[in-house]
């Protein structure tokens, strides 16, 4: 096989032995399907690239010291895909065949699952789109899940190191009762120009505020937002977060250190009194922030003095990940070993 540069990996994507499909076809789910093609056919008409019938996951595996292949928490992702597809109208993906399709993915495409040693991850990518042909706004009779992985390298190529976030009040990426909760495509979409922005102006990524009063904080375009001070993790509660498993993990974890854990309405007045802060999804686990800074309101909140991330970011990020690789006892039940 070509060599690869595992540590110089970046979240990217890289063509693989097989992906894992299966329709939905007069109102029932097929067999699972292995392809080894990248591309699929697709009506012109379909109702996913029109009115956004999309939903996805991400989730990833992990090679141990031990040679082993884990999974983290893909149950999870199975019923986050449910309730995404409840949320747009899809048909539900069952539970078990997705996670016997992540395991089909990873398993026949092992020799792409990155070293220990190389602190890269094989990055698995379900999704679930509307196939049928409709021009009238109607929900699909047809479905497409699929799952694809590719090798992604270490996010932290630099070490663990906080970075600048924007607080943008002119954009929103999602209303307060409308699809933020959910994964789905659409979301993204809203959100790119924002993102672009920020890019530009040197930040990482934006802090949306509550799209209503932008009084409190939402989340970080790609991942939830979190706060400590006086030994609390302390986490937003809104109805247009989507309910990240890293974050949930993070707050089981947080309270096994003995930290006291809250999730509640975050003003963002109070980013003034955390000691540390960070950015959490699956991509990085924790992405620590350096500063907020909230231009139109002429203030600036600073989270380290001296570029380092603090040390409840730090623990929390290295017992995330010695379960993830196997490194230290998996208490809660969280990862499959693949066989
Ligand atoms: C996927 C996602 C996250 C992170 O969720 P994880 O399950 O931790 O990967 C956070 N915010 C948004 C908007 C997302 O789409």
């Amino acid at each position: 096989m070509e060599n690869i540069n595992w540590s110089g990996l970046s979240f990217g994507y890289m063509k693989t032995d097989y992906n894992v499909r299966c329709y939905y076809r007069d109102g029932k789910w097929g067999e699972l399907e292995i392809s080894d093609s990248e591309s699929i056919t697709l009506h012109i008409a379909s109702t996913c690239l029109h009115y956004g019938q999309e939903a996805f996951e991400g989730l990833k595996a992990f090679k141990g010291r031990d040679g082993k292949i884990r999974i983290f928490r893909m149950r999870e992702n199975a019923l986050r895909m449910q309730s995404s597809s409840r949320g747009i109208l899809m048909a539900e993906f069952p539970v078990e065949l997705f996670e016997e399709a992540v395991i089909e993915a990873v398993s026949r495409n092992r020799r792409f699952v990155p070293p220990y040693e190389s602190g890269a991850s094989l990055y698995i990518r379900p999704l679930l789109i509307g196939t049928s042909a409709q021009v009238g706004v109607n929900p699909s009779k047809e479905y497409l899940f699929i799952v694809f992985v590719t090798p992604v390298g270490p996010y932290f190529k630099t070490g663990f190191k906080p970075t600048p976030y924007l607080i943008l009040r002119s954009y929103d990426r999602a209303a307060p009762q409308g699809t933020g909760n959910i994964k789905v495509g659409g979301n993204y979409a809203a959100s790119l120009v924002a993102g672009e922005i920020a890019h530009q102006k040197g930040y990482s990524a934006v802090l949306y505020l509550d799209s209503k009063e932008k009084k409190y904080i939402d989340e970080c375009g790609p991942a939830n937002f979190f706060g400590i001070k006086n030994n609390t993790y302390i986490t937003p509660d809104s109805n247009s977060v989507l309910p990240s498993i890293t974050n949930r993990s993070l707050m089981t974890l947080a309270e096994e250190m003995g930290m006291k854990v809250e999730r509640r309405p975050v003003p963002v007045s109070e980013l003034a009194e955390f000691e540390e802060a960070g950015a959490c999804g699956t991509a990085a686990v924790i992405s620590p922030i350096l500063r907020i800074d909230d231009p139109e309101e002429n203030k600036s909140y600073v989270f380290s003095k001296d570029g380092t991330a603090g040390p409840a970011s730090r623990r929390l990020y290295d017992r995330l990940r010695a379960i993830q690789y196997g490194d230290q006892e998996d208490r809660y039940g969280w990862v499959t070993v693949l066989q």
